[in-house]
């Protein structure tokens, strides 16, 4: 049994089931087992992989929608580099590279990484050093300094706490962890959730629908948003996920690239779950920034001229069967290209982001 699957039989033998929000908050971010503390494995050896560990494509036209967007803000000096949940850094360098091209952004950045890992801390503050950059590092968006502000966020918000409701009979029921019959983790239903707490068009759903929502990234939108409303700056924000709400229990445990059950060896596996652009960009909207979006991964990508990245580094020496195995991974709808979706959110006198504008 894993060291934090001990702690959570404890917890519930003590206080009761446990919402499915706290035992995932824990499986992630508990400060000592917690997969991103003691066992974080991103990229092509580890339990999964980003589309920045996919190619350097992916961080180069992020950093070129950045820097165009800074421009555009009138390129002010200081600029908060912000990002969060950087992973092995390899976004934060890529965007870096690419802003060299225009040595006034790279002279004007501070750049701020959001991230609650110490172990990927130090990963990060290594290889930002070993390219000879510096940055600062916070638990919360709500520690970085406010100011215009450059803000990118991949596979981050996938990575928050969801908790879901059941719909049983009449009433809506919460989603908790606790010991089933056989002495293993399950998944029982709650206490009763007020009927005000639903949505209205969803409240006489059928038997058993699941509505799974995430408060911590509706918070972290709205931050975002509230920062945006002040002061001049944009974020891309990039994840898997979906429009429409009611999608229903999107709980997914990752372990060495296979699907895991998400109540087994808790703290070993990446848990994450689907994103909810719209409830992002109401939270971000209600604090006063535009929102733009979201559209599909493989639209932003190519609209920007991934294919064109491609053929440049085809023509100086790169692998031309990588290169042609990483774009169909970036763009495809077998790939990433269609569940993986980006939104765009400024400040609400800048003009949209390309491709936001025409897409
Ligand atoms: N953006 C990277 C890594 C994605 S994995 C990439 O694309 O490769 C999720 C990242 O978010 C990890 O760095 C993880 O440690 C961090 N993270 C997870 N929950 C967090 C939280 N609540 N606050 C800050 N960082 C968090």
């Amino acid at each position: 049994m894993s060291a934090l699957e001990t702690l959570i039989r404890a917890e519930i033998a003590a206080t009761g089931p446990m919402p499915l929000e706290r035992y995932m908050g824990l499986c992630l971010g508990h400060p000592e087992h917690g997969y991103y503390m003691a066992k974080p494995a991103i990229g092509a050896a580890g339990d999964f992989t980003t589309a920045p560990e996919v190619s350097q494509m992916f961080g180069e036209i992020v950093g070129a929608v950045l820097a165009h967007a800074w421009q555009a803000m009138g390129s002010p000096a200081p600029v908060r580099l912000v990002e969060l949940g950087p992973g092995r850094a390899t976004l934060m360098l890529d965007i870096l590279r690419t802003f060299r091209v225009l040595p006034d952004l790279l002279a004007a950045l501070d750049i701020h990484m959001v991230e609650t890992s110490p172990r990927l801390r130090a990963a990060q503050e290594y290889r930002l050093k070993e390219h000879g950059f510096t940055a600062t590092w916070h638990d919360t968006i709500d520690e970085v300094p406010s100011g215009p502000m450059l803000l990118v966020a991949n596979e981050f918000f996938d990575a928050l706490p969801v908790r879901q409701r059941v719909r049983r009979g009449a009433s809506w029921r919460a989603r908790m962890v606790s010991i089933g019959d056989d002495d293993r983790l399950a998944f029982i239903d709650g206490p009763e959730v007020p009927a005000t707490d639903i949505p209205e068009p969803l409240r006489d759903a059928a038997e058993g629908t699941v509505l799974e929502d995430c408060p911590a990234a509706r918070e972290i939108a709205g931050r975002i948003g509230g920062r945006l409303a002040r002061d001049p700056g944009v974020a891309l924000i990039v994840d898997y996920g979906y429009r429409e709400p009611a999608h229903g229990d999107s709980l997914q445990a990752l372990r060495e690239k296979k699907f895991a059950d998400p109540l087994q060896d808790p703290g070993m596996a990446d848990l994450t779950a689907h994103v909810d652009f719209t409830a992002l960009a109401a939270s971000a909207t209600t604090e006063g920034s535009k929102a733009w979006g979201p559209i599909a991964q493989g639209t932003f990508l190519t609209s920007l001229g991934i294919g064109l990245r491609a053929e440049r580094l085809r023509a100086s020496g790169a692998d031309a069967q990588d290169l042609t195995h990483a774009l169909e991974r970036l763009t495809g709808a077998g790939g990433m290209g269609t569940l993986f979706k980006v939104m765009a959110l400024t400040a609400p006198d800048l003009p949209a982001p390309p491709p936001f504008g025409t897409a």
